[in-house]
């Protein structure tokens, strides 16, 4: 059982390699972007607070996200293992994912930086759709399906792009990334559980690499 981080700025391709590890490993994917969209389409008290912040790509309240990382870490899935993608994203939050993980006797065993350039990062959102049914993601020209306007996982064709994935938010949430979440690779550098993976390249290519560090 492994708990790992993937830390990257948007399009990175944290939700890409979150779910090839789900599938190879039996980890559970924790992605606090997933489960705000969930709040805000189900209308909760959490995500009438979030939906503006996260239409403008800015980051939501340590509070909230804090709060909805802690009931998630109460399902007993997690005891395979969870992959915490998007989170944390301020020093806040790992400063509270720790004290979360000692409470509920678990333990953190790498942090995983994925490093790629900004510049490709707009193209990456651009382009980025899901399946409608399963999640699985694609890309217009970096992941195509196999059958055009099919799913390679379940044979759907209701594809759908998020609100938020435009050039105007794409720079706002760089910005973010930068200012709030990027201190973090030092942070946990200086815990000794940082792993720095080059991730421009091949999909399938960095799928190995972190396939290597879960175990
Ligand atoms: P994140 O979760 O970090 O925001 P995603 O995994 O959603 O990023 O990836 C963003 C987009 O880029 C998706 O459309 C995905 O198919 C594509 N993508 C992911 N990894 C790569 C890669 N190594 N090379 C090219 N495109 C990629
Ligand atoms: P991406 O991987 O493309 O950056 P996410 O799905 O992780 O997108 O996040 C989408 C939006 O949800 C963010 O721009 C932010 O508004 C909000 N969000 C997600 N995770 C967090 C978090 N840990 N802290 C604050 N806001 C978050
Ligand atoms: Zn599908």
């Amino acid at each position: 059982m492994t708990n790992l981080i993937l830390l990257g700025p948007p399009g990175a391709g944290k939700g890409t390699q979150a779910r090839m590890l789900t599938d190879q490993h039996g980890l559970v994917q924790l992605s606090t972007g997933d489960l705000l969209r969930e709040a805000v389409a189900a209308g909760t008290q959490a995500g009438k607070a979030a939906k503006e912040v996260m239409q403008a790509g800015g980051l939501v309240s340590d509070d909230i996200v804090i709060a909805i990382v802690n009931d998630r870490l109460d399902q007993p899935d997690v005891a395979n293992g969870v992959i915490f993608d998007g989170f944390p994203r301020t020093v806040a939050q790992a400063e509270a994912l720790d004290e979360l993980l000692d409470n509920k006797s678990m333990q953190l065993d790498a942090v995983v930086s994925l490093e790629v350039e900004d510049a490709a990062m707009i193209d990456r959102i651009s382009g980025r759709y899901t399946c409608g049914d399963c999640g699985e993601g694609y890309h217009d020209t970096f992941k195509v399906p196999a059958k055009d306007g099919v799913c390679d996982q379940c044979g759907s064709s209701e594809f759908k792009r998020r609100a938020d994935d435009n050039a105007a938010t794409v720079a706002e949430r760089l910005r973010a990334y930068h200012a709030e979440t990027a201190p973090l690779i030092n942070y946990y550098d200086a815990k000794g559980v940082l792993k720095r993976v080059p991730a421009m390249g091949d999909i399938a290519e960095i799928g190995n690499q972190l396939s290597a560090i879960a175990g």
